[in-house]
């Protein structure tokens, strides 16, 4: 069984509560997910949309020192590298949800990919002096398209999960590489402001890009608990609009509260023997893993 996860915030909780990735009562440990034959796990450094200049860079620093500091404690967790995913361990990526990590600064860009940033996401609700949150109604701003062009000069993905209508459609005109949506679902059968429309579904499959699966019931059903069916008619929404190949998980672990089905990563195997149920083995493992995978390996 093979499990590739979009989006997860468990390093804030672990440097909130001051314990290890490794080992905690989180909806992901790294020792709980050691029940795969592959895993790849993005762990986001996420980074208010208030701490502005070097507050928001050292709100960076502390996130990604999380992940840093299991990389030192244990070698069940290893740094994700797409051409050689380590069996039996967690294959770690690093990603930044909310563009105030920058701090306003360009150049730390450059610094935030050699710390293993692949993936950011340029404001998170709010506003951010990048782009405008789905609580705002801001677009992407001067700054925002210069940082888009040196994200995409570092091949670093951009994640639109959090943009407001008008920053993703200004995104749209100066994007020059395929984006994800991380971890956000179908407004069409759950109309919340952080499922995308149809419009917004279409425009990143044609761009073969991603969109990441969310467990959080509000994102589902706009209610506190979810079933598989429901979840399973945002993955046939997307395929209908022709996004088989589009399709991932972004779990929002540890970041949001999960449908009773799927509290913590361990009952991820119950979720994937539901879904062998009703679509063909071969789809399962796209949705699961293998269109993420591919994705990194075309886009890295
Ligand atoms: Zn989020």
């Amino acid at each position: 069984m093979r499990h590739f996860d979009l989006h997860a915030d468990t390093l804030s909780k672990c440097l909130q509560n001051r314990k290890s990735l490794i080992q905690n009562d989180f909806a992901i440990s790294v020792q709980r997910g050691l029940i795969f034959d592959q895993w790849v796990q993005v762990f986001a450094a996420f980074v208010p949309d208030e701490l502005h200049g070097s507050k928001g860079y050292h709100r960076f620093l502390s996130e990604a020192g999380q992940l840093q500091k299991a990389f030192e404690e244990s070698d069940q967790i290893v740094p994700y590298d797409k051409d050689n995913i380590r069996p039996g361990v967690c294959n770690a990526m690093l990603s930044v949800e909310g563009g105030s990590a920058m701090g306003g600064k360009l150049e730390r860009i450059d610094e935030m990919y050699k710390m293993g940033v692949r993936m950011f996401s340029l404001c998170w609700n709010g506003e951010t002096d990048l782009a405008g949150g789905t609580a705002t109604e801001v677009g992407l701003t001067a700054l925002g398209k210069e940082a888009v062009k040196e994200l995409e000069a570092h091949k670093i993905i951009i994640d639109v999960s959090h943009l407001n209508n008008y920053s993703f459609w200004d995104l749209c005109e100066v994007a020059e590489r395929p984006f994800i949506a991380s971890h956000s679902n179908c407004f069409e059968l759950c109309p919340h402001r952080r499922n995308l429309d149809d419009v917004q579904l279409q425009e990143i499959i044609r761009r073969k890009g991603l969109i990441g699966i969310n467990f959080y019931p509000v994102f589902i059903n706009g209610e506190s608990d979810a079933s598989f069916q429901e979840l399973r008619r945002h993955i046939r929404h997307i395929i209908a609009l022709g996004g088989e190949d589009c399709i991932a998980v972004g779990s929002d672990f540890d970041g949001a509260a999960m449908p009773s089905r799927i509290p913590s990563i361990d009952r991820i195997p119950d979720w994937h023997e539901n879904l062998l149920k009703h679509f063909d083995p071969e789809i399962v493992d796209k949705i699961t893993f293998k269109n993420a995978q591919r994705f990194m390996q075309e886009n890295l």
